[in-house]
């Protein structure tokens, strides 16, 4: 899946990061009232998910009293069963553990008082009934002993009330006996432990369900589905059936698979060679989104079935699923029905195994009317009439494939397409009117498709790949294998009115879901705590791709930027690794961010720098070729790697270090002259220390293998691979030997390939800056924007002052280079938002003064064309969105004649393309012109241009327009709901918007929430966005009281942990460097 793009204050396209959750639910925990406390006090089906936590404790602890003394308590341990389960297979979770041991009162209790509560009823309750049962045992035990002794009543009470203390003595050495085990240990809760049982939860119907975890058991596995499916376009319900070919692993009555919000209306089973098709039931377990079925006789291992079912539903509302879409064509609505399957959501359209590791074969067959067409994975085979007048298209058999990937689609859509030399025939596709926009997608396809066959040496095994671009679409893509998925603006391509930016998203976008038809859908992760593998190796590609093939669209500076933004992500406590243990569905669906993204392809980066093109190239074509048509784990691609000829390190060592620790390193540097030595050290790189943020945990024994690469002054042409060297830094500290010379400065990071920070001492420092200062082309443009990137980075921590970090834009005056241009811009601009959020408008006036006494010259250098290079262009762009941002020289005149030419031509291509996102929001600046906006952006077919003119109408400082913009977005009218984390966002960064946005998102919450997961990227960016530019502990405490106030889930996203800090962090940053600011300005 490719996340959207949106628009930054920048005039960029930045790709929106993504969080994840934490691994305690304390939710689960705060849905208890005093008194559900007992979590088998009625309503358990609702409770089941709870059942389930409850049952990982230590059984002794709690099943002698409460399991023992309720009557609807279920515990199949003690039921027959055909297989027990063996102990082994009960493993003990980190969930209770933590649970427990925050209701004996750890430390960071403190700021949820709620789950306190609550975790310390759940244990007062366990020991007072465990209490309870042993003081009546012992009552019995102690009176059959005193029998014949005399024995006054008070001594009596005093040896209970003793036995008493004993028993909670005990209860308590119990308790401490097993957590620590599982809580203090480096390692989680690995060890199995042999006394625990699993207790089942009730199905929907009152009947014990028979399988009581989150992942399903592997008793029974699915070989094959055989699914037809007719949704209906007028009663926008569709009705289905599925014949799943199974393989039974084992003997077992039970066969569990995934189904969510389905209505099974038949189910019958039958032996594979047999059409003697018997009916069975079918339990639904809502909290785990499954279903049982139950079988007798058993099924026996090593033999096939084949279960059928059949269901119906309503298309999906929302994005995900088999969900329904609009559009207007000759002024009137058409409907379409599309299907989002990833991560988990293939269980909404159909009844299966929803597990990326269940893989299997699918034939597809979709009843449509007459005036549709259907597209699914495989091509179509056959169509036939059916009586009715409805038509049946039967698609081939698939590949082995995951259920994330199947995807079917029924609408009026038109292609273009074409056939490769390999003879794979390509084709895009679209709404009838956007026929147009279809051409640069089919080119852009068939040079990547053969680039990707040559670069992994493995054909596509599909005979078609259809791209379809779908009016609702709530990510950027999805990689559905043969049936690629785009939202319109990341595939439709429109060459008169296209900016410079707009070619280049789309061409990675397509290079993105490509590289996943090997990455993801030939190899696949076993599970979604290893999504990096699909969505590291598919951002990675992109740039890879893109600057083999298309040199000309420059990737390289956006490369840069991406790994900026993903360290700027992953230097905050609330961060996480690489590869994450995952379990619900809002924890897959938070792993779709930035660190399975961007910090996966800036590691590969680095991996690809040290290993040498070639080696990395054979270590990725052997790991294809050794795991095809299977799932993988982060190990196996190591292991792979290390086989290649020539590897002659720790590859799998080095990587673990990159992905199974949260963060990134710091690596000081010392130059000792006189000895011509550099010494080094490592930390890991916070931006708020722990002392400073409750949520932090220490990191004193991080330590990561770091492939360093550097030159100094004795040999400093970048250009010449002989100045650049490398030093592979294992240790905390280490010492580098030059064995040269005079060396008066160091650089390290070469061009930022490395996904690590830079600290010079002060005499480097200061050496770099003079040689920026004499001759700051010395240094590439990747390392110029590098070392500013770094030196405000390192500032906002505190490891140098804001104002060395300032002074490095001092030599700005000679650049003219798009990178670091763009860089210091934005690094000055991010200051001047929090001054300005502030209210201190002189010291804003005095930041904006600052930056055009940088940038000034550079700006009146440009002209209101598109001419030059895609750097150039793209750094013009942004020069001039900054000029007409803080009304500097002649730009705003400048834009607002092209706006009333465009006004009164009504003729975009008055406009010179890459600069219409400026020139719109200067216009949209009053009411006129704003309303002009409005309508274009209701007529226009171009969605590229359409989100300019959002953007423009976003940075509106009139609430009334911004109140429409949001209300009109949210409720689905002439605004896709797709766009409001968009409009959000560029509302966020103006003075006015900033409250308006945040206070829509309060309003509204529960709107936005029920449109989109609470999980999504596109909830943790509306979080995250609107509360960006808060900067007082004031606003700090409303936005933590909003989350805390609501009843869903949504309080323990990990976005808003990560807002939190970034608030946090504001404050933090005004305390330290607001009086030097001041004092520089
Ligand atoms: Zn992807």
């Amino acid at each position: 899946m490719a996340v959207p793009t949106i628009l930054d204050g920048q005039g960029l396209f930045s790709l929106e990061p993504r969080r994840f959750r934490g691994n305690i639910n304390y939710e689960r925990l705060r849905q208890k009232k005093p008194e559900e406390t007992f979590p088998f006090d009625g309503g358990i089906s609702d409770q089941g998910l709870w059942i389930y936590e409850r049952a990982q404790l230590p059984r002794n602890m709690i099943e002698n009293s409460m399991f023992e003394e309720e009557p609807d308590i279920v515990d199949l341990a003690k039921e027959p069963r055909l297989h027990p389960l063996e102990p082994d297979e009960v493993e003990y979770e980190p969930h209770s553990s933590r649970l427990l041991v925050r209701g004996l009162g750890e430390h960071d209790l403190e700021d949820d008082e709620e789950d306190y509560e609550s975790s310390a009823r759940l244990l007062g309750m366990s020991f007072m009934n465990r209490s309870s049962n042993h003081r009546n045992n012992m009552s019995g035990a102690y009176n059959r002993e005193a029998s014949g002794e005399p024995c006054s009543f008070s001594s009596a009470r005093t040896v209970i009330i003793g036995a008493f203390v004993v028993v909670i003595i005990l209860s308590i050495a119990m308790v401490v006996y097993f957590l620590p085990k599982c809580t203090f240990t480096k390692e989680g809760c690995h060890k199995k432990n042999t006394t625990l049982t699993l207790i089942y939860p009730l199905a929907t119907n009152g009947q014990v369900f028979p399988w009581p975890k989150m992942r399903l058991p592997n008793a029974v596995v699915p070989m094959h589905y055989d699914l037809t499916l007719h949704p209906n376009l007028t009663t926008m319900k569709f009705t289905g059936s599925v014949q799943i070919t199974l393989l039974a692993k084992e003997d077992t009555n039970n066969i569990t698979l995934h189904s969510y919000g389905l209505k099974i209306s038949k189910a019958t089973i039958a032996p594979r060679a047999s059409n003697q098709a018997k009916d069975v039931q079918v339990l639904e377990y809502l909290p785990h989104q499954q279903i049982a079925i139950k079988v007798n006789p058993a099924l026996l291992n090593g033999k096939k079935y084949t279960l059928n079912l059949e269901f119906a539903a309503n298309l999906s509302d929302g994005f995900s699923g088999f969900y329904k879409s609009s559009y207007q064509n000759k002024n009137k609505t058409r409907i379409l029905a599309a299907t989002q399957f990833e991560p988990t959501s293939a269980r909404k359209a159909f009844p299966c195994f929803d597990e990326p590791a269940f893989k299997a074969t699918f034939t597809i067959k979709i009843i449509r009317d007459a005036e549709h067409i259907s597209l699914s994975n495989m091509q179509k085979d056959a169509t036939t009439s059916l009586d009715n007048g409805l038509f049946q298209d039967t698609f081939a058999e698939s590949l082995n494939m995951s259920t994330y990937l199947v995807a079917f689609i029924v609408a009026e859509l038109k292609n273009v397409c074409q056939e490769t030399e390999s003879g794979i025939l390509v084709s895009i596709y679209a709404v009838p009117d956007k026929m147009d926009q279809m051409h640069y997608a089919l080119e852009a396809s068939m040079k990547l498709l053969k680039f990707y066959e040559d670069f992994f040496n493995i054909s596509y095994p599909l005979k078609k790949l259809d791209l379809v671009a779908l009016p609702d679409f709530e990510a950027g893509a999805m990689e559905n294998w043969g049936l690629i998925t785009f939202r319109e603006i990341a595939l439709l391509y429109k060459e008169e009115t296209a900016s410079v930016l707009d070619k280049q998203i789309v061409t990675l976008v397509i290079a993105h879901e490509l590289a996943h038809q090997w990455f993801g859908n030939l190899v696949t992760m076993e599970w979604w705590n290893d999504l990096w593998l699909n969505e590291g190796f598919a951002t990675f590609m992109e740039y890879f791709s893109l600057e083999k093939i298309f040199p000309e669209l420059e990737v390289a500076d956006r490369f840069l930027r991406t790994r900026f933004e993903a360290m700027e992500k992953d230097s905050m406590n609330s961060s996480h690794p690489v590869s994450t243990p995952v379990e619900t569905a809002e924890q897959i669906d938070e792993m779709f961010d930035s660190v399975s993204y961007e910090k996966g392809a800036s590691i590969l980066l680095m991996l690809k720098d040290y290993l040498s093109e070639t080696v990395f190239q054979q270590g990725i074509v052997r790991y294809l070729n050794e795991h095809k048509y299977q799932n993988t784990k982060n190990e196996d691609l190591w292991n792979s790697i290390m086989k290649v000829k020539n590897v002659d390190f720790n590859v799998k060592e080095m990587l673990k270090t990159w992905t199974l620790q949260t963060g990134f390193p710091v690596v000081t540097i010392k130059l000792d002259k006189t000895g011509n030595k550099i010494h080094l050290s490592q930390e890991r790189f916070l931006r708020m220390s722990i002392s400073q943020d409750p949520s932090s945990s220490p990191n004193s024994s991080h330590l990561w293998h770091i492939p360093l690469t550097y030159m100094t002054s004795s040999c400093s042409n970048y250009g010449q691979p002989k100045c650049i060297k490398t030093w592979l830094l294992k240790n905390k500290t280490d010492i580098i030997d030059l064995k040269e010379p005079n060396v008066t400065w160091v650089k390290f990071n070469i061009n930022m390939n490395g996904y690590y920070i830079v600290h010079y001492e002060r005499e480097i420092l200061m050496e770099l800056l003079g040689l920026l200062q004499s001759n700051h082309l010395a240094l590439s443009d990747q390392d110029r924007a590098g070392f500013i990137n770094n030196a405000f980075v390192l500032a906002s921590a505190g490891k140098i002052s804001v104002q060395q970090a300032l002074s490095i834009t001092k030599y700005m005056k000679n650049e003219s280079s798009n990178a670091p241009t763009a860089e210091a811009l934005l690094q000055l601009r991010k200051i001047y938002w929090l001054v300005q959020k502030r209210g201190m408008l002189q010291l804003a006036d005095r930041m904006e003064k600052y930056i055009f006494t940088i940038f000034g010259d550079l700006i009146n250098h440009q002209v209101w064309s598109n001419s030059g290079s895609l750097s150039e262009r793209q750094l013009r762009a942004t020069l001039l969105s900054v000029a007409c941002d803080y009304n500097y020289g002649t730009c705003v005149q400048n834009a607002s004649e092209l706006f009333n030419n465009w006004e009164n031509s009504k003729n975009l291509s008055v406009l010179p393309s890459d600069l219409t996102m400026t020139i719109y929001t200067v216009g949209a600046r009053d009411d006129k012109g704003w309303t002009f906006l409005h309508q274009m952006y209701n007529t226009l077919q171009t969605e590229a241009e359409k989100s300019k003119m959002l953007h423009a109408m976003a940075k509106s400082s009139n609430p009334r327009e911004l109140i429409r913009l949001m209300q009109e977005s949210l409720q689905h009218e002439t605004i896709r709901a797709q766009e409001i984390p968009s409009i959000l966002s560029t509302a966020s960064k103006t003075l006015v918007g900033c409250l308006f946005a945040w206070d829509f998102v309060k309003e509204n919450w529960d709107n936005i929430v029920k449109k989109f997961q609470p999980g999504s990227f596109t909830v943790e960016t509306i979080i995250i966005q609107t509360t960006s530019q808060f900067s007082t502990k004031t606003r700090l405490f409303e936005v933590q009281t909003f989350f805390d106030s609501l009843k869903d889930k949504s309080s323990q996203l990990r976005a808003v942990q990560e807002a939190l800090e970034v608030i946090r962090l504001n404050i933090q940053w005004m305390e330290k460097n607001l009086k030097s600011l001041e004092e520089w300005l």
